[in-house]
């Protein structure tokens, strides 16, 4: 059995072929030309999956939030304009006449970290990812938790600062307005301007730099306050953070760190943990969504 694993993003359309093991066996990445917009995207990624034959299934990650029974994008910001409504399963089974499995960007790499990853030990736990916002997944008893829309897991939109900055779901004082990348840039380029991004950010940082000392310190402490509402919720076994500096050992030390400081005690036996599929989770996730088990 051959299977074709898509992880489709504002930046990259991740490819790749895996046996009915999960083997991966080829991987590929295109660039997704994600603001021309959906059906343009799609179109590509016919022409993309065209590529290669024999195939049995295909397994799509992709970011929006999405309908996995129906396989529809439920909705999709302006990074794919007009992406919402598109029917990709409908599209794709018809195109390729085998199964299709659609799955939101971050429940499929939480799902990828199961099967292959950080999670592979733990029958529950959330994952979390630090970016421009901050996404979460939800797995509970080995499965993916989808909730009634099928898009639990908005951990960026939990309050954590009533009456707080305005965010761009429409609330205000959510999460992800202090717990993000995003966030933490903001307040670094207060400081100084040279502090654009987060990698140089935490080096300097971790040189010592003393006038990041409180923004980075602060925004940790932001990071665990959500986490530790989150973990008296769910009681998972772990929580494993993923996303472009969040591979940095150092930082989820340091929430790890703080969490315990802050959380109930019969709760501190939690796990903060790196994710280690990196930008693969998407696509071994995509995969894991035909294989058994
Ligand atoms: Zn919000």
């Amino acid at each position: 059995m051959k299977l074709v694993g898509v992880d489709i993003g504002g930046t990259s359309i991740k490819l790749c072929i895996s046996n009915e093991k999960g083997v991966i066996e080829f991987f590929k990445e295109y660039d997704s030309e994600s603001k021309k917009g959906g059906k343009y995207l799609v179109e590509k990624l016919i022409k993309i999956i065209s590529e290669f034959s024999d195939f049995d299934a295909i397994g799509i990650s992709t970011a929006g939030q999405v309908d996995n029974l129906k396989g529809e994008i439920t909705y999709a910001n302006e990074n794919i304009p007009n992406y919402t409504g598109t029917k990709l399963k409908q599209i794709l089974e018809s195109r390729f006449h085998v199964p299709v499995e659609v799955e939101n960007d971050v429940k499929a790499a939480a799902l990828g970290e199961k099967n292959y990853g950080s999670g592979k030990d733990f029958t529950d736990f959330l994952c979390l990812t630090y970016g421009t916002g901050v996404g979460g997944a939800i797995v509970m008893d080995s499965k993916l938790y989808h909730g009634s829309n099928r898009i639990a897991g908005e951990f960026g939109h939990i309050i954590t600062h009533p009456s707080g900055l305005p965010c761009v779901c429409g609330g205000s004082g959510c999460y992800e307005m202090y717990a993000s990348v995003t966030a933490l840039v903001k307040k670094s380029i207060e400081v100084n301007g040279l502090y654009h991004n987060g990698r140089i950010i935490i080096d300097h940082y971790n040189q010592g730099n003393s006038m990041l000392e409180k923004v980075v310190e602060d925004w940790i402490n932001e990071i665990a306050i959500g986490l530790i509402s989150l973990i008296h919720a769910f009681n998972p076994h772990a929580i494993i953070i993923g996303g472009g500096i969040m591979e940095r050992k150092e930082i989820v030390n340091m929430v790890s760190f703080r969490v315990k400081q802050l959380i109930i005690e019969s709760f501190s036996e939690i796990k903060i943990i790196n994710a280690s599929l990196g930008n693969k989770a998407g696509v071994m996730g995509a995969i894991s969504l035909h294989l058994s088990g």
